[in-house]
């Protein structure tokens, strides 16, 4: 007889909305509702309306799971545990995501950055299925990545922020460019709006044959020379925004890590295995909310504790 799975809910906050799903599992989603991010005060107190009206009806969540932008705080014992911590999003520096939330709604709850869960999805239902060590990188209104080792996201000091990462720049292009910490980092250079800022066009509105597509490619590839040599990842997928407004760079990405780790890993994956080892996504858009709901998932499965 099949165990039946529990029904959870997840909880994504990304930058303009916020999406909670309660269900089971991809094919098994019972509600949805959508909450527009605006300052943290409101925004909170309706996605905790939804949570009310959902532990009250015939079906509540037997855990909860929050995949929430950051950068958050996870340590734990900290006293500002599950908050957003140093943020430049105004009205969320410091918000409480965690205890507003769920304290004292007796479930086990769990709380991740949007990535990581976003990876963690993928690994459980999307491009990344099967797999312990993989990459998820998004490419939108920043530059993420989620990383899987040994089944786990990564947590030490802090959760990792490898869009950040400094990189070898290509010849010539001395372009500053525009993260606010430290200017040419892959997310200054390959963001949205690094691109926006660059160019003066949307991502979605710059020509194909725009150059500076090219220089985005390089970027990327520099971000995931530095995943491959840190923790030989067997897949890293990149989607996100950008991405998908311009699939086709990936094939240049490729030709890019190629070009830069230089023969120096013989490994299948930089050779014939190289279009599967670089790929698009599986989850789209769904792999945040679905994320949340791996967390919640889990934490239910290790009997995690509730706050
Ligand atoms: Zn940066």
């Amino acid at each position: 007889m099949a165990v039946a799975r529990p029904v959870v809910a997840g909880v994504e906050l990304g930058g303009s909305k916020c999406v909670c799903i309660l269900g089971t599992a991809p094919d098994d989603i019972r509600a949805e509702v959508r909450v527009p991010t605006t300052d943290s005060e409101s925004t909170l107190a309706q996605i905790a309306a939804v949570l009310d009206s959902w532990q009250g009806s015939n079906d509540p969540p037997e855990a909860i799971g929050i995949a929430s932008f950051g950068p958050l705080d996870l340590r734990a014992g900290s006293l500002t545990f599950g908050r957003v911590v140093a943020t430049v999003k105004p009205g969320w520096d410091g918000a409480d995501v965690l205890a507003r939330l769920a304290a004292g709604r007796g479930v086990p709850v769990d709380i991740n950055t949007d990535v990581n869960a976003a990876a963690l999805a993928e690994g459980r239902w999307g491009r990344a299925r099967g797999l312990d060590d993989f990459a998820y990188v998004t490419v939108g209104t920043g530059v993420g990545v989620g990383l899987i080792v040994a089944g786990q996201t990564v947590f030490g000091c802090g959760h990792t922020e490898l869009g950040h990462v400094r990189i070898a720049r290509r010849a010539g292009d001395i372009w500053p460019g525009n993260c606010p910490y430290h200017g040419d980092c892959v997310e200054g250079l390959a963001s949205g709006p690094a691109i926006a800022a660059r160019s003066g066009l949307a991502p979605n509105a710059l020509p194909a044959d725009s150059p500076i597509w090219d220089l985005v490619a390089h970027a990327l590839a520099q971000l995931v020379h530095t995943l491959v040599l840190a923790t030989a990842p067997r897949r890293i997928l990149i989607g996100g925004g950008v991405i998908e407004a311009r699939p086709e760079l990936i094939s240049r990405l490729r030709e890019y890590l190629v070009e830069s780790i230089n023969g120096y890993l013989r490994i299948e994956e930089l050779a014939e295995g190289i279009e599967q080892y670089i790929v698009l996504p599986g989850l789209g858009a769904r792999a945040g909310p679905l994320g949340a709901l791996a967390l919640a998932t889990d934490a239910r499965g290790a009997g995690a504790a509730s706050i």
